[in-house]
């Protein structure tokens, strides 16, 4: 179960200054990175060749977490239209499949119902990401991601992201969602905070079982739209 997150509260001053510097730094970071691009290519020097990939690995990093931390830390300016899950889900399940694919992990997406829901597509999409995403790096060798609903009711409706990868201890869970946390040699520790946070913002909820060894699961609620 995820914690409140009164973090968030902490942002205001101290976060808008970082998000700013973050911004600035993004442009000389994209001059840097055309540079070595530029006097890798072709070039006859071994070591240039052998770290400029490093290099641009490197900086692709940080450009990584520059952008999810101003993803969290801007106020996110949703655009809510009404869309049907289960359209949401195939979509999803079509951009997140190669990945899946090349880490030998199925995408089994059950059939969930025409639920109208009020989300920001592009938010609800990268949210879904996010969290199948982190179901398919936790998967050592082959294994699947379910995906099927839970419940529903006329205000909320309820579906699941399952897999059978490593899954979380209670200490692991507990800090997932905080800012930075990671186990992953080139994880951003941001990717659970920011979906957490665009859920919320939707009206949602978000709620996270495991079991290690076993797989976990991430029960995600949102709020259905109001018929006429
Ligand atoms: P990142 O993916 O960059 O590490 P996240 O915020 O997405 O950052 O996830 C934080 C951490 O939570 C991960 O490094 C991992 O340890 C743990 N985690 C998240 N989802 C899962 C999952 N489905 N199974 C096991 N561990 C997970
Ligand atoms: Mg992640």
């Amino acid at each position: 179960q995820l914690k409140e997150t009164a973090y968030l509260d902490k942002l205001s001053v101290a976060g808008q200054m970082a998000a700013a510097i973050a911004h600035e730094v993004r442009n000389p970071l994209t001059t840097v990175r055309g540079l070595i691009q530029f006097l890798g290519k072709d070039t006859k020097d071994e070591k240039l060749k052998e770290f400029s990939p490093l290099l641009l690995d490197e900086l692709d990093r940080t450009n990584k977490i520059i952008t999810d931390y101003l993803t969290m830390v801007r106020p996110a300016d949703s655009e809510l239209e009404c869309l049907n899950i289960n359209e949401v889900l195939r979509d999803v399940k079509s951009l997140i499949a190669p990945f899946g694919s090349m880490h030998d992990v199925e995408i089994n997406l059950e059939d969930v119902g025409h639920f109208p829901l009020m989300a920001d597509p592009q938010q609800l999409k990268q949210c879904l990401i996010n969290l199948i995403k982190n179901g398919i790096e936790a998967i050592e060798g082959e294994g699947i991601i379910h995906i099927y609903k839970y419940a529903s009711d006329k205000n909320v409706f309820t579906f699941i992201i399952e897999d059978n990868g490593k899954g979380m201890t209670d200490e692991e869970l507990e800090q997932i969602g905080l800012p930075f946390y990671t186990t992953k040699s080139k994880g951003t520790g941001l990717g659970t905070m920011i979906t957490y946070r665009l859920i919320q913002e939707m009206g949602g909820k978000l709620k996270y079982e495991s079991q290690p060894d076993i797989g976990t699961r991430v029960l995600i609620t949102l709020p259905v739209a109001i018929q006429e």
